[in-house]
């Protein structure tokens, strides 16, 4: 693919202009390519003549108080926009990840400390983590700018803020946020993402001979915890494997990853 091609995010930009460091078959770029094609795909759904839409709209921020998970490589590619941020920005992100994780760990002390714990072997550690991904904390994603209630990371949103709400999947019933009680209603109107959410299952997957290996998520607050404690020592945002998750081939970076997968938390 050229670099003079339009971008694989689907912006409509030139690749070189929008995400040159990012190759299409590199573990970033198939998530965006996954992303471009769920853009295209709501968008043609949502333009069809007499098709209802459900309530979400620019500046409804209702979902981004829940603690939705996400897998590490749709963090890299927030992580990836933070670093063009300037220092100002950055230290105020930083200051208000660690303050919400200071309430978080005071007032939910159970679940601040299965955030902390090792799923190595563990897997009531991860069952708890999915217990923790329907709840709401009251606390804002530190992505989210509360006076506008717009996301600073819009373009680089993680699959669950591009599906929840405008699509569907999961058939069993629950409360999508405080404008849709039910998903089983609003799959009734919106677009079926299933293969979609069936090609991202990967992203979070590792196979190691005839093993699959099932690599952490966390909510977006706590990746931020990781990616910025290097900060305060060395002043700059860093994406650990930037090369290998950006720049060689998925297959390639797969590989690289099993050994460091193995004493995985
Ligand atoms: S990343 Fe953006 S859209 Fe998603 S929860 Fe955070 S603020 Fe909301
Ligand atoms: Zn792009």
């Amino acid at each position: 693919m050229s670099r003079n091609e339009p971008c694989i995010c689907g912006s409509g930009t030139k690749q070189k202009k929008c995400h040159p460091d990012i190759a299409p078959n590199s573990r970033a770029g198939e998530v965006l390519l996954l992303y471009s094609e769920l853009e295209e795909q709501i968008n043609q759904h949502y333009t069809q003549p007499n098709v209802q839409r459900p309530p979400c709209h620019e500046g409804c921020d209702s979902c981004c108080y829940h603690n939705f998970t996400i897998t590490e490589i749709e963090f890299k590619i927030i992580a990836r926009e933070i670093k063009t941020w300037t220092k100002e920005q950055i230290e105020k992100l930083f200051n208000e990840t660690f303050r919400q994780l200071n309430l978080l760990k005071q007032d939910y002390p159970e679940v601040y400390s299965n955030l902390e714990a090792s799923s190595t072997l563990n897997t009531s550690v991860l069952k708890k983590q999915y217990e923790i991904m329907s709840e709401t904390y009251g606390i804002p994603c530190p992505m989210l700018d509360t006076q506008t209630g717009k996301c600073s990371v819009y373009n680089a949103r993680p699959l669950i803020c591009r599906t929840h709400g405008t699509t569907h999947s999961i058939l069993t019933e629950y409360i999508v946020c405080n404008k849709i009680p039910s998903n089983l209603e609003n799959a009734k109107i919106t677009y079926n993402a299933v293969q979609i959410h069936d090609k991202a299952s990967s992203w979070d997957k590792i196979e190691i001979g005839d093993q699959l290996f099932q690599g952490r998520q966390y909510p977006i607050i706590y990746w931020l915890k990781l990616f910025l404690e290097p900060y305060k020592l060395t002043g700059k945002v860093q994406i650990p494997n930037e090369g290998r998750d950006f720049n060689i081939s998925a297959d390639a970076a797969k590989r690289q990853q099993v050994a460091r997968m193995l004493g995985l938390r």
